[in-house]
C-alpha cells in the first residue's frame, strides 16, 4: 500500500474545486488531490505505466493515476464525471479489448492497492483488488486456502471476479463469483458503497458477471476452501483426434475435484519435448484435483493412458504452485475468440486439427475446458453469469508479430469459430476482445441483458463506465 500522508479534507476539497473550475485540471491539480502516485507523459515512468499485457495496444493517456486507497478513487470518478474525461479502470491490465488505457482519458490503476485481510476462523478474506490472482493465491495458500481464479497469476482478481472467474478450481468450487460474500464499490456519482446479498442487492448480482459496467471494485470478500495439497500440473499428449475427444470425455465424467484445460496447439521448442515433437500437434493440459494424492493418482490415470504422454508433469504440489513464474515483457499480440459447445467428438476434433493447420500465426490453439461440477449447481439467474449450464469452454487464438497482418487472423479465427459452431450461442465476457455489441448482447442473453441494463440506469445513467464489454443503461428503469 502506499502510505502517503493523505490531504486534510479541506486541502482535498479545495483542489477538487479548483480542478473543477479548470476545464482542465493541470498536473500540480491532479496530485494534490490523490495520495496515490500521478504519472504524466513527462515522467520517466510513463512507458511502462502505460503498457498493459497485450501487445498491439498503444494508447497514450493524459495521466495514469495509482490510486492509493478508495478515497482516491472516489476522488477520481467525481472528477472524470465533472470534467468528461474518458475513465480506464485498471487492474491486472489484461483486457483483451484493451478496455484498461485510453488514449487522451485517464487510467485510474489500482495496481498498488494490494492489501489482504484473511479471518483464519471465519475462512473469508477481504482484498484489495490490486492484488493479482497469483498475489493473492500465494498469500491465502500460507494458510493452506485458496479460490479459484484462472490460469494465469498475473491476471488481476478485479477483472477476472467481475467477469465470472473460471479457472482450476471450477468443477470444485464453482467461478469465482461463487465465492465472493461482498465487495466495496465506487459507483459513478463518488459514493463508496458496501454491496452483498442485503445491501444493494440489485448491485451485488450485477457484479457478479456484469464486468466493471457499475462502478471500481476497491475491495471484495471472498469465502476460502481449505485447498493445499492438490495433484496438478502439465501433461503432454500427441494430438489425435481419439486424443482430443477421449480427454474431453474423461474430464466431463471426472469427479469435481478435478478440472482441466486442454490446449490444443503446435508444439512449441519446448527444452522438455524431445526435438521430432516440436512442430507436431500436442494436448498441453493442465489439471488440477483438488483432493488427496492417492485418489488424484487414480482419476488422472485414464488421461495418462490416452497416449503414451510426451511430457508428464502432473504430481502432488501445494496449490499455489499452479500459477508458474511468468515474463513481464511478454505482451502477445492475438486474434482471439470464445464461445461455448456442447460436445467434442471425434468429428470436432478433426476440425480442430485441421484449422489449426491453416493458420499462419507463430502459434495457434484451440483451448477447451470442460466445466460443468459446482459452477453448474448455481441457478443460471442468480448471479449475472449466465452460462451454467454450458458444457465446455473453447477459445480460439492465433499470436502474430507484425500488426498489419491482423486481418489475415482476424479472419482465420473466426472462420474456425464458425466451424465449430454448435447450439449454444453464448460467450464468456472476460474472455472477449473488441467484438461489437452482439458479442456483449451473448455473454448476457435476453433476461440477464435486460436486468443489467436496467441496474446499469439506476448506478451509472450517464455511462460513466463505458471502457469495458459495454451494457448501456436501458431509457427507461424498471
Ligand atoms: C493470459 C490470460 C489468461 C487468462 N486466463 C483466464 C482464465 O483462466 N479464466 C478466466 O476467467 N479469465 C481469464 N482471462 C481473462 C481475464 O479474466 C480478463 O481479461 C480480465 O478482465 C482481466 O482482469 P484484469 O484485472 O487483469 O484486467 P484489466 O485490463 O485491468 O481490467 C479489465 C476490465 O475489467 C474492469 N475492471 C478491472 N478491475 C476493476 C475494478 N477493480 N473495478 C471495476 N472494474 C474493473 C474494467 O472494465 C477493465 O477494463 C485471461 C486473460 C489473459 C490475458
Amino acid at each position: 500500500m502506499v502510505t502517503k500522508k493523505r490531504s486534510t479534507s479541506l486541502d482535498t476539497n479545495l483542489a477538487l474545486r479548483q480542478a473543477q473550475d479548470n476545464a482542465s485540471p493541470s498536473t500540480s491539480d491532479l496530485r494534490a488531490l490523490f495520495n496515490g502516485r500521478v504519472i504524466v507523459p513527462e515522467d520517466p515512468r510513463y512507458e511502462s505505466a502505460r503498457t498493459v499485457f497485450y501487445g498491439g495496444i498503444d494508447r497514450r493517456p493524459a495521466a495514469i493515476v495509482r490510486v492509493a486507497d478508495a478515497g482516491d478513487v472516489s476522488r477520481l470518478v467525481s472528477l472524470a464525471r465533472e470534467h468528461g474525461f474518458e475513465l480506464a479502470v485498471r487492474s491486472g491490465g489484461h483486457s483483451g479489448a484493451g478496455h484498461s488505457t485510453s488514449e487522451g482519458g485517464i487510467v485510474l490503476d489500482l495496481s498498488a492497492m494490494k492489501d489482504l485481510q484473511i479471518n483464519i476462523e471465519e475462512r473469508t478474506a477481504w482484498a484489495e483488488t490490486g492484488l493479482t490472482a497469483g498475489e493473492f493465491t500465494a498469500a491465502a495458500g500460507t494458510h493452506g486456502f485458496a479460490i479459484g481464479f484462472g490460469d494465469t497469476g498475473s491476471v488481476g482478481i478485479g477483472g477476472i471476479t467481475l467477469g465470472g472467474g473460471i479457472g482450476y478450481l471450477v468443477r470444485k468450487y464453482g467461478l469465482t463469483i461463487d465465492d465472493l460474500l461482498a465487495a466495496e464499490i465506487v459507483t459513478a456519482d463518488g459514493q463508496l458503497l458496501h454491496v452483498d446479498t442485503n445491501s444493494y442487492p440489485d448491485l451485488f448480482w450485477a457484479i457478479r458477471g456484469g464486468g466493471g459496467n457499475f462502478g471500481v471494485a476497491t475491495r471484495f470478500q471472498f469465502r476460502l476452501h481449505e485447498v493445499d495439497l492438490v495433484v496438478g500440473g502439465m501433461l503432454i499428449l500427441p494430438a489425435t483426434p481419439d486424443v482430443i475427444a477421449g480427454f474431453i470425455a474423461e474430464a466431463e465424467a471426472a469427479p469435481d475435484e478435478l478440472s482441466t484445460i486442454a490446449n490444443v496447439m503446435t508444439a512449441p521448442p519446448m527444452p522438455f519435448l524431445s526435438e521430432e515433437v516440436h512442430g507436431k500437434p500436442i494436448v498441453m493440459a493442465m489439471l488440477v484435483y483438488a483432493g488427496n494424492a492417492e485418489a488424484g493418482d487414480s482419476v488422472i490415470a485414464p488421461f495418462r493412458a490416452l497416449a503414451t504422454p510426451l511430457a508428464d508433469m502432473v504430481k502432488p504440489m501445494r496449490y499455489p504452485e499452479i500459477y508458474q513464474p511468468e515474463e513481464d515483457e511478454y505482451h502477445p499480440v492475438a486474434a482471439a475468440r470464445t464461445m461455448f459447445v456442447d460436445t467434442i467428438d471425434r468429428s470436432v476434433a478433426e476440425t480442430i486439427l485441421d484449422h489449426l493447420k491453416g493458420s499462419t500465426g507463430s502459434m495457434a490453439v484451440a483451448q477447451l475446458r470442460a466445466l460443468g461440477g459446482a459452477m453448474a449447481r448455481v441457478p443460471a439467474d442468480a448471479t449475472a453469469f449466465a452460462h451454467r449450464k454450458s458444457r465446455i469452454m473453447v477459445n480460439l487464438a492465433a499470436l502474430y508479430e507484425r500488426p498489419d497482418e491482423k486481418p489475415i487472423h482476424e479472419a482465420w479465427v473466426t472462420d474456425f469459430a464458425a466451424a465449430l459452431r454448435q447450439g449454444d450461442e453464448g460467450a464468456y465476457v472476460n474472455f472477449l476482445g473488441d467484438e461489437g455489441e452482439a458479442q456483449v448482447r451473448a455473454a448476457y442473453p435476453g433476461p440477464t441483458w435486460e436486468r443489467l441494463a436496467a441496474i446499469k440506469a439506476r448506478y451509472d445513467p450517464t455511462n460513466l463506465f463505458r471502457l469495458n464489454q459495454n451494457i448501456s443503461p436501458a431509457s427507461d428503469d424498471i
